[in-house]
């Protein structure tokens, strides 16, 4: 059998290079993809230190897949040899309660594509063509490692029933809270984002947002005051920092009324309190990964209501893994989004 290459954590903190079987398309998984590049998210970095808790071990980690389409079985009908895809990450079971619900990203038997099974860092992967994305045209394949942040963005929004008339807080706009921002301002509402590095908070005002609120020397709660209509507070905040303390800190913030959405997978206790939530009966929400939103962005990609151009600021060959793991703990300040390339 041909043997391809991948990369592995072992275990929490273990990083290691395998060999492995190159997969054949098969009735279910009927497409074989050439993995070109992936993305490197929180998450992923997460599974590295052993901190996120749904990841289980050993495994192939990788969820941000795009490749192109070098072999189908017949039962494939949505793509061809030769597309250029992205691989949705979700796998559903299709008839517990949340997948006839239309949640299958939160199904009970729920698997992620480099989280609970073996995801995209490996030189091929087999996935049913359901699950497979046909890129648009002139968009590299570094940069359409984005699509799946973007989805999650999507969701997020989705989720929070964004409005025009919301006066949003995005918490945090690295990767994920720079894509929240790219999607949420669609919507036509007012958005604020906060941050400790005040880079990320020129660029996302470059980008659209109406107000930065720097952590590092402002107060949160005084500035929110400041930039809301009638100091109301953000009556949608998302958290894109997904610190332990993330929460308490946007319930103590927020509007009245207003919705809260969770994105982080800490497990660390923190404090809220009844009171919190009651007195100004808020929505809290979690969101998880992405509910079939695949096609969405890409057609806002093609519709050119988002850009994705360049937005990726470092690459490492796949086999330099280590190496850019490496420097994402670095935390060099250059770091948007780091991606794994596998020419
Ligand atoms: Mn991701
Ligand atoms: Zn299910």
């Amino acid at each position: 059998m041909e043997k391809m290459r991948g990369i592995q954590i072992v275990k929490p903190g273990a990083l290691r290079i395998i060999e492995m079987d190159v997969p054949r398309p098969d009735q279910a998984d009927n497409v074989l993809v050439k993995i070109r590049a992936a993305g490197i998210c929180g998450s992923d970095v997460g599974i590295y230190h052993g901190t996120n808790a749904a990841a289980t071990y050993p495994r192939i980690i990788g969820h941000e897949m795009v490749g192109e389409v070098v072999e189908t079985a017949p039962t494939a009908k949505k793509v061809k040899v030769g597309d250029r895809v992205i691989v949705d990450q979700v796998k559903a079971c299709g008839h517990c309660w949340a997948c006839r619900h239309d949640r299958p990203n939160v199904c009970q038997q729920l698997q992620v594509r480099g989280v609970h099974i073996d995801g995209g860092y490996r030189e091929y992967m087999a996935v049913p063509d359901a699950d497979c994305y046909l890129l648009p045209d002139g968009l590299r394949d570094e940069d359409a490692v984005l699509i799946e942040p973007t989805t999650i963005a999507l969701q997020a929004c989705s989720r929070a029933q964004i409005a025009p008339d919301d006066e949003v807080l995005i918490l945090g706009v690295g990767a994920l809270g720079s894509r929240m921002l790219s999607i949420a301002r669609l919507s036509g509402a007012k958005i604020i984002v906060a941050d400790v590095v005040e880079e990320r908070l020129q660029e996302a005002l470059e980008s659209g947002a109406d107000h930065a609120i720097n952590l590092l020397n402002e107060d949160l709660g005084e500035k929110l005051k400041a930039y809301t209509t009638d100091a109301y507070g953000p009556t949608l905040s998302i958290d894109c920092a997904c610190t332990k303390d993330s929460l308490g800190t946007l319930i103590a913030c927020s509007g009245n009324a207003g919705r809260i959405i969770t994105m982080g997978f800490s497990v660390a206790p923190t404090e809220v309190t009844n009171f919190g939530i009651t007195s100004k009966e808020l929505d809290i929400r979690g969101s998880r990964l992405q509910n079939r939103k695949f096609q969405a962005a890409i057609d806002l990609i093609r519709e050119g209501r988002i850009d994705l151009d360049h937005k990726t600021s470092h690459a490492f060959h796949y086999l330099d893994a280590q190496k850019a793991f490496d420097f994402i703990d670095s935390r060099d300040p250059s770091i948007r989004k780091v991606v794994l390339t596998f020419d």
